[in-house]
C-alpha cells in the first residue's frame, strides 16, 4: 500500500476503499439483507487500469495510467467524476465509485456509481498535454462509457473545459454529437444551469438544516472551509450568502485567517486573477494544516481524503463538520467525533448536490429542453431537503450517526432495487 501525505504532515498508509468497506460493513451489520448479496453490493462489477501514452510538447512520448471503475450498475447507469492528481491509483478511485453508489442512492436518483482518474501532476503539465491525454483516455474507454452505460463529470483537476474535450472525443468516436455522455460541461456545449455552484450549493443547504435541526443561529456562527476549488469556494460563498462568518479558509498552497470574516466574494475574484489565495489582502495568512483545527462552528473539509483521523479527531473544535470532500473523515474518527457530540453531515449526502444537477444536465439533454436556473435550483434544494431529511430520521430511528444511517438507507435502496430486478442466472 502506498503511503500517502496527508494534513497533519503525518505519512500513514491508507487504504481508502476499505475505508469504505467499514463504512459498509458497519451499515450491513444492521439490515436484514442475504450475505451473498451484501458481497455482490459491496465491490465494484467493473475496475479497468489503461495505458495512456502521450506526446509532450518537447516531442517525447510519456506514458500515464489511467483508471475507471464502475462500481454499481444496479439502479442506472453508473455515475461519477474524473480525478488528475500523481496520487490516484485504483484503490481511491474504487473507494470513490462506491461512494457514488451510495451518494446517488441517498439522493434517490437513478444511477448507479462510477469513478475515473489519471495518475498526472497537471500542475507541470501544457494544455495541449492535458488535451491529447484526456482524448487518448476517452478514445481507449469509449466501449465503457456511454449515456446508458457510464457517464464522467468532473473531479479534482478537471473542469467544464475537461468535460468539452470528453464529449467532443466520444461524439467523433460515435459519429453524431453525444451531449449526455458527460455531465459538468460548459453551458454553450449543452450544460446545465447550476451545476458549477452545484456540490457547494447543496452543502450549504445541508448545512442550513442542519443548523436548523441544532437550533443554531446561521447568522451568530462561524466557518472554517478547508480547500477552495470549485467546492471549497462556492460552499464559502454560500455560507456567507446564509449570514455565516467565514473566518478561515485555505488551498494546497497556504491559509487565511480574518475573525471578522473573510470577503468571500473578493477573494474568489482574487483567486481566478492569481490562482491562489496566497497573497490576499483581506485577511492574515496562516498555516494551511491549522485550518481543520480552526475555533469555528462549522468545517467545511472539501479538499481531499482521510484529513480527520483517530489520530486528530480529538483536536476538532467544530460543532459541524460538513463533508464537501469525498472521505474526509475516516471510519475510525467517527465514533470519537459522536463521542465528542460534532455533528457530521456525511459526503454521501452533504456533497451530492453536484451529481443531482449533474442527473439534471443529463435529462436536459435527454429531452433537448433546457430549465431556469430557476428550476434548477428549486429542484436541487427539494432533492437535497428531502434526502437530508430521510437520513436524519433514519439516524433517530435507529440512534446511529448521520453517516451509518446515510449507508443504511443507501445499501437497503440499492438492494430492493437488486432483489425486484433478481439475478440473471
Ligand atoms: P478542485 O480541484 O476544484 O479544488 C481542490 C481544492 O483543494 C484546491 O483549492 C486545492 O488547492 C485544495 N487542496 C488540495 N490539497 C490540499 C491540501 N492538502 N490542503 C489544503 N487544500 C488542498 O476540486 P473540487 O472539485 O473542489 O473537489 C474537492 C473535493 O470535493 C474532492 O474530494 C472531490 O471528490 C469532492 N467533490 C467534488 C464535486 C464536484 O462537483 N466538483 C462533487 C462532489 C464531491
Amino acid at each position: 500500500m502506498a503511503e500517502k501525505k496527508y494534513l497533519k504532515s503525518v505519512t500513514i498508509p491508507v487504504s481508502t476503499f476499505e475505508n469504505v468497506m467499514k463504512q459498509f460493513d458497519q451499515a450491513a451489520a444492521r439490515l436484514n439483507i442475504d450475505q451473498g448479496l451484501l458481497e455482490f453490493l459491496k465491490y465494484p462489477r467493473r475496475s479497468t487500469i489503461v495505458k495512456l501514452p502521450v506526446k509532450m510538447d518537447d516531442g517525447t512520448y510519456k506514458m500515464f495510467t489511467g483508471y475507471r471503475v464502475q462500481h454499481s450498475i444496479v439502479r442506472g447507469p453508473a455515475k461519477g467524476g474524473i480525478r488528475y492528481h500523481p496520487d490516484v491509483d485504483l484503490d481511491e478511485v474504487q473507494a470513490l465509485a462506491a461512494w457514488m453508489t451510495w451518494k446517488c442512492a441517498v439522493v434517490n436518483i437513478p444511477f448507479g456509481g462510477g469513478k475515473g482518474g489519471i495518475a498526472c501532476d497537471p500542475a507541470t503539465m501544457s494544455k495541449g498535454e492535458m488535451e491529447r491525454l484526456t482524448r487518448r483516455y476517452t478514445a481507449t474507454l469509449y466501449d465503457m462509457f456511454g449515456p446508458e452505460s457510464d457517464i464522467p463529470a468532473p473531479d479534482v483537476n478537471t473542469n467544464e473545459e475537461t468535460m468539452a474535450w470528453i464529449m467532443d472525443t466520444y461524439s467523433m468516436h460515435a459519429r453524431h454529437t453525444v451531449t449526455s455522455v458527460v455531465t459538468g460541461k460548459p453551458l454553450v456545449l449543452a450544460g446545465s444551469l447550476g451545476r458549477r455552484e452545484a456540490t457547494g450549493a447543496g452543502v450549504v443547504i445541508a448545512v442550513r438544516e442542519a443548523l436548523n435541526h441544532l437550533k443554531i443561529d446561521p447568522h451568530k456562527a462561524t466557518a472554517a472551509v478547508q480547500g477552495f476549488g470549485n467546492v471549497g469556494s462556492v460552499s464559502a460563498l454560500y455560507l456567507q450568502r446564509l449570514g455565516i462568518k467565514v473566518t478561515h479558509v485555505c488551498d494546497v498552497f497556504g491559509g487565511l485567517f480574518n475573525p471578522d470574516g473573510i470577503d468571500i466574494e473578493k477573494l474568489i475574484n482574487y483567486v481566478k486573477e492569481h490562482r491562489r489565495i496566497a497573497g490576499f489582502p483581506g485577511a492574515k495568512e496562516c498555516d494551511r494544516n491549522d485550518i481543520i483545527y480552526a475555533d469555528a462552528d462549522i468545517l467545511v473539509p472539501a479538499a481531499l481524503e482521510n484529513q480527520i483521523t483517530e489520530e486528530n479527531a480529538r483536536d476538532i473544535k467544530a460543532r459541524i463538520i460538513a463533508e464537501g470532500a469525498n472521505g474526509p473523515v475516516t471510519p475510525d474518527a467517527d465514533p470519537i467525533l459522536k463521542e465528542r457530540d460534532i455533528f457530521v453531515i456525511p459526503d454521501i449526502l452533504c456533497n451530492a448536490g453536484g451529481v443531482t444537477v449533474s442527473y439534471f444536465e443529463w435529462v436536459q439533454n435527454r429531452l433537448g429542453y433546457y430549465w431556469t436556473a430557476e428550476e434548477v435550483n428549486v429542484r436541487l434544494e427539494r432533492f437535497m431537503t428531502s434526502a437530508f431529511h430521510d437520513i436524519l430520521k433514519a439516524a433517530q430511528e435507529n440512534g446511529v450517526h448521520m453517516r451509518l444511517a446515510a449507508f443504511m438507507v443507501a445499501i437497503q435502496r440499492v438492494a430492493d432495487v437488486v432483489q425486484l430486478r433478481g439475478i440473471y442466472a
